[in-house]
């Protein structure tokens, strides 16, 4: 411990120590005058700074923040799948909060998009552990090079908001390990956030609040996480059992309520004074971090960041469909810009995260600087976005002014009732207005275009109808700009989906099983989330994981790895050769996917395990590389309680898409760990000849016996007949029956002897 603070902390009263255990008020931590402890001020969000007007703390007045830079959220964000870009994000939202004097930013969010209905999924990544904890890793490297702290959050399995705060997510272990733990724990490792903030929800029975488990064994002491842990705001159930647990600081306060509870747990001898002083010590730790890191006078540049959410929109938007080379449009002719999102866009979500933008972009306004005098504009509503309700006379406009343009872009996609902190979705369309302006417009002109704006994912069953589809999600204050970039090829598209879009919801894995059952919600898809399920089940999604179209065409060519047989201990080099072939420059995204050929454990098909965004000129060619290690190829073993790797063969796929994979390669990967398995009377045969020290000393106790059904040289060897399979299913137990008597009860009693060495 540094000295200083230590000393600090033998100077401090129990009623000191507990009070620093809460918040002030909303935002603010507690300082201790007499000793020098000052207060540090937090706020969100993920993508931009909602720091309050603290004149009026009022909870639910989300418009009511300092303007700050409304970046896309991170399902945009996530789309682009470029840690610079992300990091750079960071970097401008620490320039902001050094600016605006936050010492944390409570932020980003690394939930996993367990379904498409989770009303908070725009603030979150993907799908996906590997993409969403590097997005995350980047984000907060990037805030935190500012010397400004991020709260990684919701720590963990908070992925529906219905019944946010009460709702018990029942998870197995190795799922929890494999994807919803897995998407922080890189970020955690990576990039070390200050801060972690739990979850409302309870895992596996205990709230993410006091929840020993998650908050010290596994996010303390396996991953290392070195700074506090903050409550979700209201999380806390049981102060004491929180502190114990590793839960440090509670958010917002709790009128000194909670602060009284620890220090009567301390003197009535509940509480360790220990367990508090180490909780004052990490709180003090990144507090003076915080304060010795504050930058005097700290400014931003506005215009700088705004062209930044500009650059980082363009680069989330994802082109979806492009019949005939639609897009991008010429600069001539007549160009209807139909649908109110046009003039009044829909580019951040609902909740704690709502940013009051410093300048705000329209589509329609960016489209009209884009085009000056080259092409003439018509403009036509289409729709009330205030409600659902289909309206005629708007629609009959915007037909004629369909009529007489030369092509047709109308923006529609989820209004902010529809997604939302607090609440999720209950199906994935989008209003019927929306969609009866869709149809009505392809109807009068072939040539139309549809930009979509929505955190998350929506059924899409008039896709047919129209020549081309842009997901903007929701872009942030420079949405405008951004779509004038895409739409008329200033910028070829270059987003990839971080999610898998469902034909419809019932294909999405957790259908049934989500939002649960009164306070209880399983997660009985287990690892089989997003394209993990869709892959397995061959089910055609509308749009697969990782699926984005370009301007332009890439080759792949030359697969390379740098060994074909490994040991789980060592690191494969994969290389591969990407090629502009097209006429445009462009950015291409090359994932890497792992496929455990031979299975011998319930595995995903594929899994994404490296990804790499590459700027190619038309006609370059660049060399984009991999590293993989360990983690790759391994699953999370519950018998030893850690990754795994069986040996055996992997194909490495190189794909556009997780369902365009272009290329492969293969690797043998050979195990260093040994499992030493534990047998008794009710182990299989066969159980114990799939094991090589198992066959060992089953041939050395009852040679004989395998031999005549050809079983001697391992499971492996033997040739499958009606008879070996009945023995390779028969417990120990069962054999001297079976065998009349060949094999004694001595003989396994024997065999479990020594097996038990082993
Ligand atoms: C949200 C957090 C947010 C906090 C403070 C909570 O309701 O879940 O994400 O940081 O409020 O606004």
């Amino acid at each position: 411990m540094d000295k200083s603070i230590k000393e600090i902390i033998s100077k401090m009263t129990v009623e000191e120590k507990a009070s620093l255990c809460s918040g002030l008020d909303f935002w603010n931590t507690k300082a201790v005058k007499r000793l020098g402890i000052p207060s540090i001020m937090m706020t969100d969000g993920p993508h931009g700074l909602r720091k309050q007007d603290e004149s009026v703390e009022e909870l639910f007045d989300i418009n009511n923040s300092i303007p700050a830079t409304c970046f896309p959220t991170a399902s945009g964000l996530a789309c682009s799948w470029d840690r610079k870009l992300v990091e750079r994000v960071g970097i401008a939202l620490g320039e902001e909060c050094q600016a605006e004097g936050v010492y944390i930013l409570l932020g980003p969010g690394a939930n996993i998009k367990r379904s498409p209905l989770c009303g908070r999924n725009f603030e979150y990544f993907s799908e996906d552990p590997y993409l969403s904890t590097e997005i995350a890793a980047s984000h907060i490297r990037g805030v935190q090079s500012q010397g400004v702290g991020a709260s990684l959050k919701h720590f963990c399995a908070n992925n529906q908001e219905h019944r946010r705060m009460t709702i018990d997510v029942v998870i197995d272990e190795r799922t929890l390990r494999e994807i919803y733990f897995a998407s922080f724990e890189g970020a955690v490792k990576q990039s070390k956030p200050w801060t972690v903030m739990c979850s409302y929800n309870r895992i596996n029975g205990e709230f993410g609040s006091q929840n020993k488990y998650t908050l010290t064994d596994v996010l303390r002491n396996e991953w290392g996480h070195d700074g506090f842990v903050v409550s979700d705001w209201g999380a806390v159930n049981d102060r004491v059992a929180g502190l114990e647990a590793g839960l440090e600081l509670e958010m917002p306060s709790s009128g000194g309520e909670r602060d009284k509870e620890i220090v009567d747990a301390v003197k009535n001898g509940r509480l360790s004074e220990e367990i508090l002083d180490k909780a004052v010590e990490r709180l003090l730790g990144i507090t003076f971090r915080a304060v010795d890191n504050k930058k005097a006078n700290a400014t931003f540049d506005k215009k700088i960041h705004h062209e930044l959410a500009r650059e980082a929109a363009r680069e989330s938007m994802v082109l979806l469909k492009n019949e005939n080379s639609i897009l991008p449009i010429k600069r001539e002719g007549t160009i209807a810009l139909i649908g109110a999102f046009a003039k009044e866009p829909r580019y951040q979500g609902s909740g704690s995260s709502h940013v009051r933008p410093i300048m705000l972009e329209s589509a329609y306004d960016g489209i009209i600087k884009s085009v000056g005098q080259k092409a003439e504009i018509n403009y036509s509503q289409g729709y009330e976005s205030e409600n659902d309700v289909v309206d005629e006379k708007l629609i009959n406009e915007a037909k004629e002014v369909a009529i007489k343009s030369d092509v047709a872009v109308v923006f529609v996609g989820l209004t902010e009732e529809y997604e939302s902190e607090g609440y999720d979705r209950t199906h994935l369309r989008i209003p019927e207005n929306h969609i009866k302006l869709i149809e009505a417009v392809a109807e009068v002109q072939s040539k139309t275009i549809v930009v979509l704006s929505n955190g998350s994912p929506i059924e899409m069953p008039w896709i047919n109808k129209v020549k081309a589809v842009l997901e903007t999600y929701l872009s942030g204050q420079a949405t405008g700009d951004a779509v004038a970039d895409v739409l008329f090829g200033d910028f070829s598209p270059c987003g990839k989906l971080a999610e898998t879009f469902p034909v419809e919801l019932s294909h999405n894995p957790s259908y049934l099983n989500f939002p649960g059952e009164g306070d209880r919600v399983e997660y009985r898809e287990g690892l089989f989330v997003g394209y993990r399920y869709y892959d397995a089940k061959n089910i055609k999604p509308l749009f697969p994981f990782g699926f984005g179209l370009s301007y332009t065409n890439f080759e792949y060519t030359d697969i390379k790895l740098s060994k074909n047989e490994i040991f789980d201990t060592d690191v494969l080099n994969v290389s591969v050769r990407v090629k502009n072939t097209g006429k445009v420059r462009g950015k291409e995204i090359v994932q890497l996917y792992v496929r455990d050929v031979e299975k011998s454990v319930v595995r995903p098909d594929k899994e994404l395990k490296g990804f790499e965004k590459v700027e190619l000129d038309a006609g370059e060619e660049k060399t984009v590389t991999f590293a993989l290690n360990k983690r790759a190829f391994a699953y999370y073993n519950t018998e030893i309680k850690d990754w795994y790797v069986e040996t055996g063969d992997f194909e490495i796929l190189i794909g556009k898409s997780s369902q365009e994979i272009v290329l492969k390669g293969l690797v043998r990967v050979n195990s260093t760990i040994k499992i030493n398995r534990k047998y008794d009377i009710n182990s299989t045969v066969g159980d114990i000849i799939g094991d090589p020290d198992g066959l060992i000393k089953a041939n050395g106790v009852m040679y004989e016996y395998l031999k005549k059904f050809g079983m001697e040289k391992g499971l492996k060897e033997t040739k499958k007949s009606t008879v070996t399979e009945m023995v390779k299913y028969t417990p120990l137990r069962a054999l001297p029956g079976f065998s009349r008597g060949e094999i004694t009860k001595d003989m396994v009693d024997e065999l479990i002897k020594v097996l038990g060495n082993s």
